[in-house]
C-alpha cells in the first residue's frame, strides 16, 4: 500500500493539475481540506486514491514499484515547495 503521511501538500496544490479543478476552491486548496486533513477521507474521489488509481489506470503500463516511486517523488517535490 502507498504510504501517505497525510501531510496535505497535494491537497493544497490542486491548481497544478487540471484533473482536480472541480475540487479547487480557487486558490489550489481543496474544498474538503480541513487543516491538514481531508474531511471526506473515507469517501474521497478516485483521483485522490493512489492505490486504486494504480489498479484502475496504471497496472497495465507500469509496475507498482515504479508507480510508487513517481508518486513519492511528486510528494517530495510538493513538500519542498512548501518549505
Ligand atoms: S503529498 Fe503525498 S504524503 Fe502528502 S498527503 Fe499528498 S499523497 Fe500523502
Ligand atoms: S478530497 Fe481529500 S484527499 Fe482529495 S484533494 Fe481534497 S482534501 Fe485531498
Amino acid at each position: 500500500m502507498f504510504e501517505c503521511d497525510r501531510c496535505g501538500c497535494c491537497c493544497r496544490s490542486l491548481n497544478k493539475n487540471s484533473l482536480y479543478a472541480q475540487l479547487d476552491r480557487g486558490d489550489g486548496v481543496c474544498i474538503y481540506l480541513d487543516g491538514d486533513q481531508c474531511s471526506i477521507y473515507n469517501d474521497r474521489p478516485l483521483i485522490c486514491r493512489i492505490d486504486e488509481c494504480y489498479d484502475r489506470f496504471f497496472s497495465g503500463i507500469m509496475s507498482r514499484e515504479d508507480y510508487y516511486r513517481v508518486n513519492y517523488e511528486a510528494c517530495k517535490r510538493l513538500k519542498e515547495m512548501e518549505e
